[in-house]
């Protein structure tokens, strides 16, 4: 289909579009109800579950205590009738590979009786372990191919659920991926380590303030999710989107986002409906969806969920990603999840809200109304400058990837540098302790909006900064770098175990000075945040993160500056960084050499897809239909002349030259990518940073000039306008 046909196609889609899901109606089924009924979940398992099992069940869940075996039996019983009751045919264990995918593995509930008929089947045993061959999983050297065993065990820490499909429905059951000697292959395991290490850690720090009362200190992530939503008929006259998921041609469009008239504009139609839908499902598998709304370019959108503890955040997450692209093909569109779809336009991010709580406690990161008294409070965010300024650079390694290079410091996003940012008020205090003067600061106001009928608002004690990757907010921080496509995994990962170091070593520094006497705490807290300040206060920054003047004086004060994958990834296997993983038993060397040369490899692949698909896309899209077009004007040229009239079109010289030029700047990439003597992954990774992209940006340059100059009806691929603007 030409680029003319397909455009008339998606407005004809768009104009005609009928809801094709019935609305849901309240009415009969209260959205109450809707909420966890495909969740094998707490209520559930009380029910359906002996009582000293499902105690057991929940002291490894609430408590963290280590688990039972012997509950597998009993569990495994009540999951099957639960599961057969919904319908169920098939299990599956569900992991997280490294891939950054979500993966399942089918396994039917029947088993032949040898009499002619089925029994179903499902014990203990398969609800423990399964095995699963993962030589097709990323593994980076943990296990050679030829020794292809990898486990996946039951992660009782979250609930097992059931998806339907519209041709029947199956349990699933959330699952550790590891290698047979035991090493992590996915990203849960590291995770569940890291909650294990942040929760000892938090424990002893809440001890210092004599406020460990027994209850777990737990990490928890509140995921902004951005996405972009496209008719589907331009998602598939797009082979790049379709491959590569972003496109890697395509003129700015004449209207961007400059007029901000999309950001939480009204909700088009048919995307509403999507939306209803999409919320919908995810109510159903327990996910607390709450917020929707547009973003900032045309077509891009964002979900977010209510906060949940870290593991099942992150699986939530996974799920909340994949059920958009399975909703939105529903509803004849795309879900594109891709860091940076369209050049020039805003890209999409995950803002990573970050906290530390217990149940009793709350989150450990609220102020309280006069934060200058709470040292609890004051200590615990000088641990997190500390840990965001000793180990920045593993932050912004768990965050690189071909994809979020693009968004990454492009003015739309947080700039490559870790910095944190506290407000002014926050910021006022900690210079006082500096100064040894500690005394407080205004307290917090009420805002006067100016209209009578407008109730005061309660104001916060600092503006917003977007700008900046680590912020406070409030109660929480906002880690703002992690890209729209990435598991939130590997952020929280990093962050409980530099925390859990940081608690460690306040914890340290200031048991010498009190020696168990009560009484000094408070001198000794403030005495360990000076010491942090002045070694690690220079990560503290509340300015323009945006602005150039920024990048020069984070140079000044030592901030690395990691603008590529190929620069930030190396952090991984810093010896400081294998030091951290390693005593908190989160990652263990050969763990973190495994990821990152996974991480290297995947890059490359990715680099590799889209420079075989530029070289494609020019060769046998765009340069026939400028050679087409170049034709036309050619005869006309003649026709012209025949009639006696002298007069060439001036588009032909153009035309000419472009086709010339596009044709050089392919067969230049052809060559550079002519190269397959890579030393390391390492090495290969450079070389596509620093060679192909450029080369794929010049037949870019070309390719998109051209777009500005072939007749419309001639032009192949749809334009960004089209793309964006048609809902
Ligand atoms: P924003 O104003 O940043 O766009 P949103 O309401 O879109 O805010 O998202 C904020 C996210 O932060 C939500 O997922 C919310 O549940 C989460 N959040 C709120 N409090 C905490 C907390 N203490 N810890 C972690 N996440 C939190
Ligand atoms: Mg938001």
């Amino acid at each position: 289909m030409s680029g003319y046909q397909t455009r008339q196609t998606a407005i004809s889609a768009v104009t005609n579009y009928t809801p094709k899901v019935a609305p849901l109606n309240f009415a009969e089924t209260s959205p109450t109800e809707l909420f966890g009924a495909n969740v094998f979940s707490d209520r559930v398992m009380k029910n359906m579950l002996p009582k000293d099992v499902y105690k057991s069940l929940m002291a490894t869940r609430k408590a963290g205590k280590a688990m039972d075996p012997a509950i597998a039996g009993p569990v495994a019983a009540a999951m099957k009738e639960w599961a057969i009751s919904k319908g169920a045919t098939h299990y599956t264990h569900v992991f997280y590979p490294l891939t950054g995918l979500t993966a399942e593995k089918h396994d039917g509930f029947l088993s032949p009786d040898g009499e002619g008929n089925a029994i179903v089947e499902f014990d203990a045993k398969l609800l423990i372990q399964g095995e699963s061959d993962a030589s097709s999983f990323p593994s980076g050297g943990l296990r050679a191919t030829f020794e292809a065993r990898g486990y996946t065990a039951w992660d009782v820490t979250n609930p097992a659920y059931i998806l339907e499909n519209p041709s029947g429905t199956f349990l699933c059951i959330p699952t550790a991926f590891v290698s047979w000697k035991g090493h992590a292959l996915d990203k849960k395991t590291p995770l569940l380590r890291s909650n294990q290490a942040i929760n000892k850690a938090g424990r002893r720090f809440l001890g210092l303030f004599g406020n460990d009362d027994g209850n777990m200190v737990v990490s928890n992530a509140g995921p902004e999710q951005e996405y972009f939503l496209i008719d589907r008929n331009f998602y598939f006259a797009r082979p790049d989107l379709m491959v590569c998921g972003r496109t890697l041609f395509g003129a700015k469009p004449a209207k961007g986002q400059e007029l901000d008239d999309h950001y939480f504009g009204a909700i088009p139609r048919r995307v509403l409906s999507f939306m209803l839908e999409v919320e919908r499902e995810l109510y159903k598998l327990g996910v607390p969806v709450k917020t929707r709304h547009n973003e900032v370019a045309p077509g891009q959108f964002e979900i977010a969920p209510l906060y949940e503890q870290s593991n099942l955040a992150t699986d939530h997450n996974q799920m909340i990603m994949t059920t958009l692209k399975s909703v939105a093909k529903r509803h004849g569109m795309a879900c594109l999840l891709h860091e940076k779809p369209f050049a020039g336009i805003n890209g999409s991010g995950k803002h990573l809200n970050y906290s530390l709580s217990s149940s009793t406690q709350g989150s450990l990161y609220y102020p309280g109304d006069t934060p200058h008294e709470n040292m609890q409070f004051l200590t615990i965010i000088a641990a997190t400058v500390r840990a965001v300024e000793k180990y920045g650079h593993l932050l912004r390694a768990m965050v690189a990837s071909a994809g979020n290079d693009h968004r990454l410091g492009a003015h739309e996003a947080p700039p490559a540098i870790m910095s944190i940012f506290l407000g002014e008020e926050l910021a006022e205090i900690f210079n006082q302790i500096e100064l040894g003067d500690l005394k407080g600061f205004k307290s917090k106001g009420s805002l006067a909006v100016g209209v009578d009928t407008l109730p005061p608002l309660p104001m916060d004690s600092g503006d917003r900064n977007r700008t900046s990757p680590f912020a406070f907010t409030g109660n929480r921080f906002e880690f703002r770098a992690v890209g729209s496509d990435q598991s939130i995994a590997g952020a929280q990962v990093a962050l409980n175990t530099i925390m859990a170091e940081s608690l460690d070593f306040i914890c340290d520094e200031v048991e010498k000075i009190t020696k168990g006497d009560e009484k000094k705490l408070n001198a000794a807290c403030q005495k360990v945040i000076k010491g942090i300040m002045k070694r690690h206060g220079h990560v503290i920054f509340n300015g323009d993160g945006y602005a150039d003047a920024w990048q020069k004086e984070a140079a000044r004060r030592g901030l690395p500056n990691l603008k590529t994958t190929v620069d930030a990834l190396p952090a991984i296997i810093d010896p400081t960084v294998i030091e951290v993983f390693e005593k908190y038993g989160v990652l263990s060397r050969d763990e973190l050499h495994s990821r990152c040369d996974i991480f290297h490899e995947q890059y490359n692949q990715h680099i590799q897809t889209e420079s075989e698909l530029v070289v494609k896309i020019a060769k046998t899209i765009i340069l026939p239909a400028a050679i087409r077009y170049q034709g036309e004007l050619a005869k006309t040229a003649a026709n012209l002349k025949a009639a006696g009239i002298d007069a060439v079109p001036p588009a032909l010289a153009t035309i000419t030259t472009l086709v010339k030029n596009l044709s050089n700047a392919t067969a230049t990439l052809e060559k550079l990518m002519d190269r397959n003597d890579y030393g390391s992954v390492e090495e290969e990774a450079a070389y596509k940073t620093s060679k192909i992209l450029p080369a794929m940006l010049a037949v870019r340059e070309v390719a998109d000039a051209m777009e500005g100059e072939v007749a419309d009806d001639l032009w192949p691929l749809p334009s960004y306008q089209e793309i964006l603007f048609i809902k």
